[in-house]
Formats: structure tokens, sequence, C-alpha cells
């Protein structure tokens, strides 16, 4: 058994300002790599050049970083980053921005690499530059993980790139939340929860990495309340801007335990990473564009009830963390949380074609899952028209 997260973590209030000499410590000229608003708007940007200011370290803001990151997006970051003589790439964000802050990371020192190559699998080990990471939503875990999640649009492909690379400082700080959406807070949650049960439903799950998910499932368990108390995911509206004067009810405690459990679902995953519901919802974001947290949320409860079949001790045990009676209440709390989803007939065979072929995932389900299963997961998670 091996437990491995080699990022230098630090969980508080006033993060980045409490660790200002390691933050600086770690590289003499900073490529920031943000997305387009929201790390202007929450603080967190601000308190991270605050910081190389008062340390005189040079830097650079890169903030083009979209949804589910390009190879254009990273290649164009990186070109920036050589023109400027960045020795280290800060990424503050949600899991977009720090994916592709780890991506720029990479090939900054690695100029062979062509960013459209950037998914074909290494021929041995790379070097990275040192990243830090500072999250803004509570799902991805991506500044605990070794993975980044780029998308290859000249080829119709959104997958995690072969490549490690756990970030060398994660500095996580619940009140970057408080400018979030309750949609946005939600559906992250969502990608957190998912990363905790198939952390647990997977092959590589073993007694002492189980640590991580058993502890944050309870964690999310506690929180499930806050986020369900009166919402109602099919009446929010999709494109709310981020509008401080409708912050949600979730007070500055729970935006701190909903980091602390987003990083320890990341520390999850770097033991075993993802399994078939998140090789399931690649798809769903690529062709029907669904955000990332929902699009893994639709097939979380099926496939739970697929692993009921090999594992029934271990489903009664995240569900029993969950505070939820039975598989039914969970699926119930996750439609309350992102509805449903829609696509046609098409849509559904060709997702579940692909799926059979998937053996990275599959191979990770803990029994022999079927191909009638993975049938089953797709017509039992969407509604098909
Ligand atoms: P995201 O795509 O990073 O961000 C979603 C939206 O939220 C963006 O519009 C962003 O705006 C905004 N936003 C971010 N922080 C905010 C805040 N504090 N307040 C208000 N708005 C905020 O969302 P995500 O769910 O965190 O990341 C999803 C990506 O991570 C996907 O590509 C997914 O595949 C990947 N992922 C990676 C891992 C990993 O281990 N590396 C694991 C799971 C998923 P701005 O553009 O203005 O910043
Ligand atoms: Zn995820």
């Amino acid at each position: 058994m091996r437990f491995f997260v080699p990022t230098n973590i630090y969980i508080e209030n006033d993060c980045v300002k409490n660790h200002a000499d390691l933050l600086c410590a770690i590289g003499q000229r900073a490529l920031i790599v943000t997305g387009q608003h929201s790390a202007a708007a929450n603080g967190s940007l601000n308190d991270v050049t605050n910081v190389l200011n008062t340390g005189d370290i040079p830097y650079l803001i890169f903030s083009e970083v979209e949804e589910n990151p390009s190879t254009d997006t990273v290649e164009k970051a990186t070109e920036i980053a050589h023109k400027f003589n960045a020795d280290f790439i800060i990424g503050i964000g949600g899991g977009s921005a720090i994916d592709a802050a780890k991506a720029v990371a990479l090939l900054l020192v690695n100029p062979d690499i062509n960013a459209d190559e950037i998914h074909n699998a290494p021929s041995h080990p790379r070097n990275h530059a040192p990243v830090v990471a500072v999250p803004t939503t509570c799902g991805t875990g991506s500044e605990v993980t070794p993975v980044s999640i780029i998308t290859n649009h000249k080829i119709n492909l959104k997958k995690s790139i072969p490549h490690v690379i756990f970030p060398d400082l994660a500095l996580v700080d619940g009140k970057y939340l408080v400018s979030a959406q309750k949609r946005l807070i939600v559906n992250t949650a969502v990608d957190a929860l998912a990363h905790m049960v198939e952390s647990i439903l997977n092959v590589k799950s073993n007694l002492l990495n189980r640590m991580c998910p058993e502890y944050g499932l309870k964690l999310w368990g506690e929180s499930k309340y806050a986020l369900l108390l009166d919402y109602d995911c099919e009446n929010s509206n999709k494109n709310d801007a981020i509008d401080t004067t409708n912050t949600t009810p979730i007070d500055a405690c729970l935006y701190e335990k909903l980091m602390l459990t987003s990083t320890i679902a990341g520390m999850s995953i770097a033991q075993t990473s993802t399994a078939v519901p998140h090789g399931m919802s690649y798809d769903l974001t690529l062709h029907a564009g669904i955000p990332h947290g929902p699009a893994v949320g639709y097939f979380l409860a099926a496939y739970v009830e697929v692993c009921a079949k090999f594992v029934p001790q271990d489903v009664e045990k995240i569900l029993s963390l969950l505070g939820l009676k039975d598989i039914e209440e969970f699926g119930e709390m996750l439609r309350k949380l992102i509805g449903t989803c829609t696509v046609t007939r098409e849509m559904r065979n060709q997702f579940a074609a692909a799926m059979k072929e998937n053996h990275s995932k599959l191979d990770l389900v803990p029994g022999k899952i079927t191909p009638e299963d993975i049938d089953y997961i797709y017509e039992k998670s969407l509604v098909v028209e």
C-alpha cells in the first residue's frame, strides 16, 4: 500500500498572505494563469500579486483560460511564459485554470512537446516547472492531484494528459467561494462527491488510501443540508454572472469545510484516479456543453447501483457516511442538486459505444462490469428524447 501526495498543502483563512515566504521561494519570475474574471473578482489574484509585489518577484498575468481549457490556450500561455522567462507558474481559479497552469509548466521546460501532441504517452517521465495552485472552486481538487485535463478541439478529445504534475504548493482558502453563485458551489461540490465515491468504488482502493474519501464523505454529508437548502437547480439561471449581491446563504465556516472536502477528495483520486462516471462525463461536456460537476453527477447513482452487486459493504459505507438510507435517496439528492440531462438517442448510443472501449476506466471497476451494465448506467442516468 502506498500513499503519495508530494504537494505542500495549507488550508486556512488568509492562506496566501500567511505563506508568502513559501510562495516567493518557489521561483524568481512567475506566470500567473487564471480564468477570465473570477480571480480578479474574488480577491485571490489580488492576494497573490500583493505577495509577489512585496517579495519583489516579477510576474505576468495570463487571464484567458476558458472552462475546459484547450490545447490552443495552453500553447498561447506557454509562448507568453517563454518570452517572459518565467520559471514557475501560479494557477489561480477552478480546475480549468489550475489544469492549464500544470500543462504550461510541462510545456515550458519541454519545448520538444507540441501542445497538440500533449495527450500522447511520454516515452519517459518529464520534468515540469514548479506549480503553485490557489483553488477558487470546491470541486476538482486539482491543487493536490497529478492530473491536468485538457481539450483538443481539433480531434474532439477531452482527456487527462499522461504526465504527472503535482503542484509544489497548494494554498487553499474558503473565502474565495464567497463571491460564487450557489450553482457553482453545488456543481463543484458534486464533483468532489464523485471523486470520493469513485475512489472507494475502485480496484485501487485500499485500507490506507481510504482514509481520505471516508473522512471527506463524512464532511460532505454534514454539508449537504446547506447545499440542498432552498435550492432548485432547475430554476437557477445557468448563465448567472458573478453577483456579490446574490451570495448564497452558506456561512464562512461552511465555505472552509467545502474547500477542505474538495482538497481531501483530490487527495483521494490522486491515489486511485477517477472511475467510470468521470469516463462517461467527458463526452457529455464535449458534445452537450454540460459543466464538469453535473456531467459526472448524472452517472453517479447508477454507477453506485452497479457496484453494489460487487462490493455491497462499500456502498453501505458510502451511504452511511453521507447520512443517506439507500441508493434511491442518493439519486434523489443528486436530482435536487443537478436536475436531469436530456440527450438524443444517437448521442447516447455513441457515448455508450465509446465507453465500452474505455478500458482505462472500466478496468478500475471492482467487479466484472458488462456491456449491459454500461447500457444500464446510460439508460438510468440520461433522459433520451
Ligand atoms: P472551472 O471550469 O475552473 O470554472 C467554472 C466557472 O467558474 C468559470 O466560469 C470561472 O470563471 C468560475 N469561477 C471559478 N471560481 C469562481 C469563484 N470563486 N467565484 C465565481 N466564479 C468562479 O470549474 P471547475 O469545476 O473548478 O473545473 C472544471 C475543470 O477541471 C474541467 O475541465 C474538469 O475536467 C477539470 N478537472 C480536473 C481535475 C484534476 O484533478 N486536475 C479533477 C476534476 C476535474 P473564470 O473563467 O472567470 O475564472
Ligand atoms: Zn472531477
